[in-house]
């Protein structure tokens, strides 16, 4: 059944219970909130924010790295009434601005090595009503100074099924990132019908180094342990040795993370150098990950198989998980299985009202009550993506096997067509990854000189490789593994893959390139 409570209620309801437990940690200086102190801090910021003058539907842009602060600034704004729209702390101003302007924002809440960029941001939309900030900054009220406010606490009604608590923005892995309004009652439902699959426990220690702005991270690393009464550990970037270090430190029990995590994981030598024998899970979401990649993870940490779900903004954002108990017997590559109050369909590609049987790859719907409220805005676009049965088209092409288990192939857009066949590009990355002198690649669909679109591989080689491949060695290596269609035609070598902070492939900044 649906959660009516707001997301506030929803997560910090048991804070109070959870008392002298550590809520989070900073995991680069080891400062500690207690649950007592987020949920007494959530409260006193949603005084002074209303004191301040956020009233209930204002939206408000949480402008910040990962923080400790964050879930308390987070809480608080929705608290206080508002709508929280979440910034990518690497936005550049005009970034900044376009989402503003989108979102309709009045307030923002940033942190102080952020400020120029968000009064940059400020002055080009207009109509900001104030810039707080997180920790402290001339000019600019603190969350930290709203702690002794002797204001009120805001006694709001909600409405949950109504009111929008996130509007976060997709990736933009597509296009222009679009704003996704989430109701309280979506988000709080998907993070109960998530649960049973994922059941975190008190004594779990989990590091939150994917961005919270984003909805995965805002999910799993935040919502969802916190509502447990676990600890989250937390770092304000990825950077490999850091993620290391705080995993043995800290004893970290559970790692959300991306595919790309999972390549370091798997291939970095820095790796070794670590006691990570405190973890007991690997969950990875957000992007394709390959099977023997997976394997390779989970061998060298001496881990169970790694688990997947599968999501999206607009799904706030889980659909499927494989369950932490079934985690040794689901089938390799499976992104998990259907969570609870949720249907799904697979319905064909070429003949989109015909449902396709198990084993049959088309495109994925899902219906329930995650599916978004709508894109904010944009009501064609949410039209094109909901249908008038309420089903979601997630332009994601999928199938299930007879257990239920579902595959990701990619998604409908980045299918490459050659020659009347399908290539999908996350088939081949794999395949790409595995060959030992390569540390990452991309492919996309490129057209060749008789107006073919063909696979065209994007490849960073391994510097520490003994012998460098080359363009034909790697197009050999492919070929002989492949059907004839699905060969790499075109081999590009890059520095770096581009990638959303959310680990996807940015397909099309590589296609500029060509
Ligand atoms: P935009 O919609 O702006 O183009 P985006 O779709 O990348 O960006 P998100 O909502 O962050 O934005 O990502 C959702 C997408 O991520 C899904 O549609 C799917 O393509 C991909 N995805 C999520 N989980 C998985 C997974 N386990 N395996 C494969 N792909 C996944
Ligand atoms: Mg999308």
């Amino acid at each position: 059944p649906p959660v009516e409570l707001p997301i506030h209620e929803a997560v910090l309801g048991r804070a109070a219970e959870f008392g002298a437990r550590p809520a989070l940690i900073d995991g680069t200086d080891g400062t500690t909130l207690t649950y007592e102190q987020v949920n007494r801090f959530h409260r006193r910021v949603a005084a002074g924010l209303a004191d301040a003058g956020v009233r209930k539907g204002d939206v408000l842009a949480l402008h910040s790295p990962n923080t400790i602060a964050f879930p308390t600034a987070f809480y608080a704004a929705t608290r206080a009434g508002a709508s929280v729209t979440t910034v990518h702390p690497l936005a550049t101003p005009e970034e900044f601005a376009g989402q503003l302007d989108d979102s309709g924002a009045r307030w923002i809440v940033t942190v102080s090595p952020l400020l120029e960029t968000a009064r940059r941001a400020a002055e080009l939309v207009g109509g900001i009503r104030e810039i707080f900030v997180c920790d402290s900054a001339p000019g600019h009220r603190s969350l930290i100074d709203m702690l002794a406010t002797t204001a009120p606490e805001p006694q709001l009604a909600f409405d949950p099924a109504e009111d929008i608590a996130a509007l976060p923005y997709s990736s933009g892995t597509t296009g222009v990132p679009k704003g996704v309004m989430l109701t309280h009652r979506q988000i709080a439902t998907n993070l109960a019908q998530l649960e049973p699959a994922v059941p975190t426990t008190q004594d779990e220690r989990i590091l939150a180094v994917l961005p919270f702005f984003h909805i995965y991270g805002l999910t799993a690393l935040m919502n969802a342990p916190l509502r447990k009464g676990a600890t989250v550990v937390v770092l304000p970037r990825f950077d490999l040795e850091t993620f290391l270090a705080a995993i043995e430190t800290h004893r970290i029990t559970g790692l959300y993370v991306a595919p790309p995590i999972v390549l370091a994981l798997a291939k970095h030598p820095a790796v070794t150098r670590y006691d990570l024998s405190c973890l007991k899970y690997v969950l990875s979401a957000a992007a394709p990950l390959d099977a023997r990649l997976a394997r390779a993870c989970a061998d060298r940490l001496g881990l169970p198989p790694i688990g997947q779900a599968y999501g999206m903004t607009e799904l706030s954002p889980g659909t499927h998980v494989v369950p932490l108990d079934r985690l040794h017997d689901a089938p390799a590559g499976t992104v998990g299985r259907l969570i609870a109050g949720t249907e799904m369909r697979i319905v064909s590609l070429d003949d989109p009202g015909k449902d396709l049987g198990t084993g049959e790859s088309g495109e994925i719907l899902i219906r329930g009550p995650q599916v978004m409220k709508g894109y904010l805005g944009r009501p064609d676009a949410t039209t094109a993506m909901i249908d008038t049965e309420g089903w979601l088209h997630t332009g994601d092409v999928g199938h299930v096997d007879e257990d239920g288990w579902l595959f990701v192939v990619d998604r409908v857009k980045e299918l490459i067509k050659y020659k009347g066949f399908q290539v999908a590009p996350a088939e081949l990355e794999a395949l790409l990854l595995t060959h030992p002198g390569i540390a990452d690649a991309a492919v996309v669909g490129t057209y060749n000189d008789d107006g073919n679109e063909v696979p065209h591989a994007f490849v960073v080689r391994r510097a520490d490789a003994a012998e460098q491949p080359t363009e034909n060695e790697i197009m050999l290596y492919v070929a002989e593994r492949v059907a004839p269609y699905k060969r790499v035609r075109q081999v590009t070598f890059i520095d770096t893959v581009p990638r959303a902070a959310s680990g996807k492939i940015l397909r099309r900044e590589l296609r500029e390139l060509t």
